[in-house]
């Protein structure tokens, strides 16, 4: 059993224990549940994706590799051609207008 990625970043997390399971390897999230803030140093409280099957784990570290830039790198912001509306990355519609990117 091996630990392959730590981050505050819950979603990536998920997003990457599904590509896993995808292939078929056997993974689970780790203080899923961080404690309060002041507990624990910050970096210790982090969840954690662990890696069931060791044999695998270098195939689940190149699947880590390829998804990492997408799940590391914010979206970046957007304007709405029809409006001129800065976006967030996170949005794909606009909310002034209902415009699509
Ligand atoms: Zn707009």
């Amino acid at each position: 059993m091996k630990k392959l990625y730590t981050t505050q970043n819950k979603v990536s997390l998920y997003v990457l224990q599904s590509r896993l399971k995808e292939q078929g390897i056997e993974c689970f999230i780790k203080n899923e549940q961080p404690p309060l803030a002041g507990e624990i140093p910050p970096d210790i409280a982090w969840p954690e994706l662990w890696v069931m099957d060791d044999e695998r784990f270098a195939e689940a570290e190149s699947i880590f590799e390829n998804e990492k830039m997408e799940l590391e790198t914010p979206k970046a912001n957007w304007m709405c051609i029809a409006c001129g509306e800065m976006l967030e990355g996170q949005f794909d519609v606009c909310w002034k207008c209902g415009g699509s990117r």
